[in-house]
């Protein structure tokens, strides 16, 4: 019998589903991934009263000539799907500021056996691109979106971008794309008062809403656990606006917990990997843009696969490398405990 060829960890987790950024570079500066604007750190200075002066900002490009290329992306995709990789999600860093994008959404889309594929975007380019991205075969869309009202919006990205960010969730649905889900990261002080209205906003254009926990992944190690509004916070609170019914799932490696509300237009997720983490059911692995292979979100140790492709590895001995990464995946994070050290690289290189 032949051995089966599956990425499959030392506890028991078959990976299926993979990130890749496809550039770390990023026309926003979220106060939560690159918290670089003075709008940003007087937050963190007022709010928090911990973050040194100046900022100890580690954010760093990457030099051109390590980014993948199209061919090598799609390569490796290919590489993924013969071992098992259904989903594939394009992130980064901003996906929309790689130029001619849709051509590397076609080469994905072409690849038999992969049968998802999506993309996280800030959604500020998307109005360009759209109907390129669809006709090139995206199905599915994230975009971020963290404030309904302009100044905070601002405050929170370090860009007056709401109105195109508006624009583009509309044009998303009138393209099709479906289901169009909106990713929200709740910062207590910042946007927590506005859950109800991000909610209402996801009932009234039907729209998929999720509020994610903030995570240490920041580029200024600003993060303080005293940030986070927990996921049954969240809850808690749109329980007491909306009769919201859960939305079961039969898929164990599903980030969210869902809820509908009673017309059936539109529905809220919560992402709690700091307060309720879902590690033991995660089939996750991310390609960073510049080719490492990161087993956790929080990996402190990435592996280097654009090593192996440009010194003419096999597909045969890629497939090999690679199983025996995934094999030490991490058993689960430890935000919040003693040993915790959060990893080198902010959530804009290691993509969302
Ligand atoms: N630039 C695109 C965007 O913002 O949608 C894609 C990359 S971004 C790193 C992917 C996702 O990560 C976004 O939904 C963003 O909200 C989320 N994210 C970034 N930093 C985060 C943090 N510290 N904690 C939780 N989520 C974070
Ligand atoms: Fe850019 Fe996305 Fe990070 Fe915001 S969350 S700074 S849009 S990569």
């Amino acid at each position: 019998m032949t051995e089966p060829r599956l990425l499959i960890d030392s506890h028991g987790r078959t990976l299926r589903d993979l990130r890749v950024s496809i550039t770390d570079r990023c026309n926003f500066r979220c106060l939560y991934c690159l918290p670089e604007t003075e709008a940003a750190q007087n937050f963190y200075r007022g709010h928090w009263a911990h973050l040194p002066n100046p900022a100890p900002i580690v954010q760093q490009w990457v030099p051109r000539a390590h980014i993948l290329s199209f061919e090598e992306i799609e390569r490796v995709i290919r590489l993924g799907v013969s071992l098992g990789i259904q989903k594939v999600r394009l992130t980064g860093g901003e996906p929309l500021l790689r130029h001619n994008v849709e051509d590397l959404v076609a080469r994905i889309a072409a690849i038999p056996g992969l049968t998802d594929l999506a993309m996280t975007t800030n959604g500020f380019f998307f109005p360009q691109k759209a109907r390129a991205l669809r006709a090139a075969g995206l199905r599915r869309i994230s975009f971020s979106l963290d404030s309904l009202a302009r100044d905070n919006f601002k405050k929170i990205t370090g860009r007056d971008g709401l109105a195109e960010v508006l624009e583009s969730i509309s044009l998303a649905q009138e393209l099709g794309l479906h289901p169009v889900k909106v990713n929200a990261v709740v910062i207590r002080g910042l946007n927590d008062h506005e859950i109800e209205a991000l909610a209402d906003f996801a009932h009234e254009r039907d729209l998929s809403m999720r509020f994610i926990e903030f995570m240490p992944l920041d580029s200024a190690r600003a993060w303080l656990k005293e940030m986070v509004v927990p996921g049954r916070e969240v809850l808690a609170r749109l329980q007491t606006r909306f009769s919201l019914r859960p939305v079961p799932t039969e898929n164990p490696s599903a980030t969210a917990r869902r809820w509908a509300f009673p017309d059936g237009r539109g529905e809220v997720g919560i992402i709690a990997p700091v307060s309720e983490p879902f590690c033991g059911h995660c089939n996750r692995i991310r390609l960073t843009a510049d080719g490492k292979i990161r087993t956790c979100l929080f990996s402190v140790k990435e592996q280097d696969l654009r090593s192996q492709l440009r010194a003419g590895a096999s597909d045969d001995e890629l497939a090999d490398w690679l199983k025996g990464v995934v094999w030490q995946k991490e058993a689960r994070h430890h935000i919040g405990e003693p040993e915790f050290r959060p990893p080198p690289r902010s959530m804009s290189c290691i993509g969302g």
